[in-house]
């Protein structure tokens, strides 16, 4: 099943916060290409291995912190 990036369908509980949220970082990552370097999140985020990231309307945003490793990522909650 190929990932959507469809904002607004969340399945998760609670739900993902929206794209258009301060906090949109925080929602669930649907599909990640580590070889490419981003990982697509449940709330259609595009969200690069150096934090820049590409909202669903087409908006990018810059890089913002310094990269996140993946053991990092692993030690998330
Ligand atoms: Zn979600």
């Amino acid at each position: 099943m190929l990932p959507t990036r469809s904002p607004g369908r969340c399945p998760h509980q609670p739900p993902c916060p929206p794209a258009d949220s301060a906090d949109r970082e925080a929602a669930h990552p649907v599909a990640h290409r580590p070889e490419q370097g981003w990982t697509l999140l449940c709330n259609g985020v595009l969200l690069f291995d150096d934090t820049g990231e590409l909202l669903p309307d087409g908006q990018a945003i810059a890089p913002h912190r310094p990269p996140v490793t993946a053991a990092a990522l692993k030690a998330a909650p």
